[in-house]
């Protein structure tokens, strides 16, 4: 059985994927596509805890802040506020 995020995690995938398939389709250079400023395995995580309410922390110039992941040290997880609490959120290990 899926939970929630995984569920939210394969929609946004497939939604990715449809996008950069459409875009191929059409000859889209790959310069201005989507799937150049998109990344298979962490964007369909980052939109998927969009879904759930995770709002993120962002820079000034609106990228979302990186952090060192308390967990697998990778350079990876974000800063999201929900309710009032801010929790760091990593692709690789919040998948569950
Ligand atoms: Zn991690």
């Amino acid at each position: 059985m899926q939970t929630i995020r995984q569920q939210n995690i394969e929609h946004e995938a497939q939604a990715l994927a449809a996008v950069i398939a459409n875009e191929q389709a059409a000859g889209v250079e790959h310069f201005n596509s989507t799937a150049a400023v998109t990344d298979p395995f962490s964007t369909p995580f980052f939109r998927a805890v969009k879904r759930e309410g995770f709002i993120a922390k962002l820079a000034v110039g609106g990228c979302v802040v990186l952090v060192g992941c308390g967990r697998c040290r990778k350079h990876s997880a974000a800063i999201y506020l929900k309710d009032g609490q801010a929790v760091e959120l990593c692709p690789l290990c919040d998948r569950q």
